[in-house]
C-alpha cells in the first residue's frame, strides 16, 4: 500500500458540536498519523475557492455559507492508503447511506452538515493540502 497524505477537515458543525476529539481519536485509532493541524474560520470567498469544483451545483451557495459559518479544523493525515482509509472512516456523503460505525452515520444530521471533509484522490489531496498548509507547517 502506498504511503499517502490526505486533507481532512472537521466542518463547522463538528467543531460546534464538540466532536473534534472524537473525530481525531478515530483517525489515530485507524493508524493515520497527524502531520499538520490548525483551526481557522474560512471567509465566504475562501470557502468558495476551496469548493470551486462544485460551483455549478445547486447547493454551492448554501454549502459555502455553511463552511464559512464557524471555525473548522484542517489536518494533514498520513498513512498507508490514507485517502481511502479516511474516506472509509467518514462514510458516504449522505449520512443516510453511510455505513454503520462511520463518522457521518454516527453524527451527521444533514447531507450538507456532515461533520467531515476528506480528499478523494491523490491529485485533489495535493491541491487541498496546499490550500491550507505551507511547507513550514508540515512535519
Ligand atoms: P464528499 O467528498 O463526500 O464531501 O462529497 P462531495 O464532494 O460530493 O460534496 C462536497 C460537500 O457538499 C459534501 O460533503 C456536503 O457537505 C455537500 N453536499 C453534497 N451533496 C449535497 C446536496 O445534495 N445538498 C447539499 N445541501 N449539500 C451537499
Amino acid at each position: 500500500m502506498p504511503i499517502e497524505q490526505t486533507l481532512s477537515m472537521i466542518k463547522p458543525d463538528g467543531v460546534k458540536r464538540g466532536l473534534i476529539g472524537e473525530v481525531i481519536g478515530r483517525f489515530e485509532k485507524a493508524g493515520l498519523k497527524i502531520r499538520a493541524m490548525k483551526m481557522l474560520h474560512l471567509s465566504l470567498n475562501q470557502a468558495r475557492a476551496f469548493y470551486a469544483v462544485h460551483k455549478e451545483r445547486p447547493f454551492f451557495d448554501s454549502l459555502t455559507q455553511f463552511m464559512s459559518s464557524g471555525p473548522i479544523v484542517a489536518l494533514i493525515l498520513e498513512g498507508d492508503n490514507a485517502i481511502q482509509v479516511n474516506r472509509d472512516l467518514m462514510g458516504a456523503t449522505d449520512y443516510r447511506k453511510a455505513a454503520p460505525g462511520t463518522i457521518r452515520a454516527d453524527f451527521a444530521k444533514e447531507i450538507e452538515a456532515n461533520i467531515v471533509h476528506g480528499s478523494d484522490a491523490v491529485e485533489t489531496a495535493q491541491v487541498e493540502i496546499a490550500f491550507f498548509f505551507n511547507a513550514l507547517e508540515r512535519v
